[in-house]
């Protein structure tokens, strides 16, 4: 497809479309450009030509006609956390929802109505009024877009699915300028496509999610324990895993200890492993249920108590900071064996960074009583998230930090025979094709044919792309 710039397109052309939209369009002459144009992650810097900032809906219908009329480049920015920066793009038109983010919650038929700017954090904010709770991120700033049409992992995955499962409908312009209610009922087909693909398939302009009882409070074990203990705290992790009920939300994360004040200085910097396990249910149930985590190793230091869900919710947010350099890369994988897990702590020693997390996070529970087919997310069967979350502040430690990840990666893939990615945590998606084939498996080309009925021209391509042909 032939790809202008908006260089060339008249000026008066686009005065007329910014005059026809309720937001702001900003070109790089505006004062406000740089601001727009940045996504979280400091390693991307580009430069679109034109940033609509929607208001609505009716936005964003004028959004894409402009972008299809002129063959124009798009992006869609929701929380614009996507590592491989695909919220924005060179050149092109970034359709900008970050000031969509209204949340209506129904607490009688516990459903939120969710605009597609919002973050996890808007979401716990209104849903946490009557003790509701959606299945989302587990850090707030996340955007809902992105994480929920990607798959969407956090502390109640086990209990109640994967944030997509949880969806009743969305309102999605595609690339017609149409607005659309997708769901069981109405456009199926592009509903079963949007859970797991969605970004290829049109802009949400809202998700209605099915919410569940959790907090006000909850109890999280999070006893830290040092990495010499790892070899054995992750085989006590692996068996406590097996049984473990849906209420606990369990991963392993290796890291550093923060050098923040809320750490003793004395552990600054050392290596650890931190064993988290959120329970949803009842804190004093989870309390009790959760003592024996305490008991892997000796820890070091133990964060575990009860805390408000929306502050637990929140918790990580300060260590993955607006404009940190980010490059994470996931596999999905089956049973551990022994050599898996001594595997994964190898990895962990050998961190590029002391801000680098190798999180082994369990999944499981409501995500595999899901049939692979009943939406576009194929992996149901992943009994375990290995996330190399790399991140890091210094400039000058960019090129060993992305070859350190590619490399472990490429080495686990390789000792472990699996090349099954997470779709939110893929890098740059430098692989493309070999990335969504692995990710879609037997999903893949009913994904073709859905792409050819909604978006025959690839409009929609600065994602993990679907290439609408055979
Ligand atoms: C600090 C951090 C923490 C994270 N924590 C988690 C976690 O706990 N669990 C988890 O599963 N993932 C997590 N992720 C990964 C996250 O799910 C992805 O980065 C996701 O892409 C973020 O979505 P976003 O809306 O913020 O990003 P964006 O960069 O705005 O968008 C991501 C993709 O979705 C598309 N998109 C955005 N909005 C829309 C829309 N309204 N309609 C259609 N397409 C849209 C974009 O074009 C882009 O392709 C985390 C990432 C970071 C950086």
């Amino acid at each position: 497809m032939s790809t202008e710039s908006a260089a060339s397109i008249d000026a008066e052309r686009i005065q007329q479309f910014a005059a026809g939209v309720r937001g702001v369009v900003l070109q790089s002459d505006d004062a406000a450009y740089d601001d727009a144009r940045a996504v979280r992650n400091g390693l991307i810097d580009r430069r679109p030509a034109l940033i609509v900032q929607c208001h609505g809906t009716a936005d964003v219908v004028e959004a894409v006609g402009f972008a299809r009329d002129h063959g124009l480049l798009v992006s869609i920015r929701g929380g614009a956390h996507n590592v491989a920066g695909n919220a924005v793009n060179d050149g092109g038109i970034v359709i900008d929802l970050s000031e969509m983010r209204s949340v209506h919650v129904d607490p009688e038929h516990r459903v939120a109505r969710v605009q597609g700017g919002a973050t996890w954090g808007d979401v716990d904010r209104e849903t946490q009024l009557w003790g509701l709770a959606a299945p989302g991120g587990q850090v707030s700033t996340t955007g809902v877009a992105g994480l929920t049409l990607h798959g969407g992992l956090g502390s109640l995955h086990r209990k109640y699915g994967l944030a997509l499962d949880n969806l009743r409908s969305v309102e999605i312009v595609t690339a017609d300028g149409q607005v659309r209610t997708a769901s069981e009922s109405v456009n199926p087909e592009l509903f079963w496509a949007v859970r797991g693909a969605g970004s290829n398939f049109g802009v949400v302009t809202s998700f209605e999610f099915a919410l569940h009882p959790v907090g006000p409070e909850i109890y999280q074990a999070a006893p830290i324990f040092s990495l010499d203990d790892a070899p054995a705290v992750l085989r006590k992790y692996r068996d406590f895993c097996a049984t473990a009920p849906d209420e606990f939300g369990p991963q392993a994360m290796f890291w550093s200890v923060p050098a923040v004040d809320d750490f003793p200085a004395e552990l600054h910097g050392m290596p650890i492993v931190l064993a988290l396990v959120v329970y949803s249910g009842d804190p004093d149930e989870g309390e009790q249920l959760l003592a024996p985590v305490l008991d892997w190793a000796t820890p070091i230091l133990d964060l575990s108590g009860r805390s408000p869900w929306a502050l637990a919710q929140s918790s990580f947010d300060a260590f993955f900071p607006f404009g940190g350099y980010y490059y994470w890369k996931s596999l999905l994988v089956g049973e551990p064996s022994d050599d898996l897990l001594d595997a994964v702590v190898e990895a962990a020693a050998d961190r590029p960074s002391p801000d680098a997390i190798v999180n082994f996070w369990q999944l499981g529970g409501e995500i595999e009583r899901v049939a692979p087919d009943a939406t576009a997310f194929a992996q149901r069967d992943a009994k375990y998230l290995l996330s190399l979350d790399t991140s890091w502040f210094d400039p000058d430690s960019t090129e060993r930090c992305i070859d350190w990840t590619r490399r472990t990666w490429a080495a686990m893939q390789e000792r472990f025979a699996t090349d099954r990615p997470y779709l939110n945590f893929v890098g740059f998606g430098e692989e493309k094709e070999a990335l969504v084939r692995a990710s879609y498996g037997a999903n893949y080309d009913r994904l073709v044919a859905a792409k050819m009925m909604y978006d025959p021209g690839n409009l929609f391509r600065m994602n993990n792309n679907i290439p609408p042909r055979g």
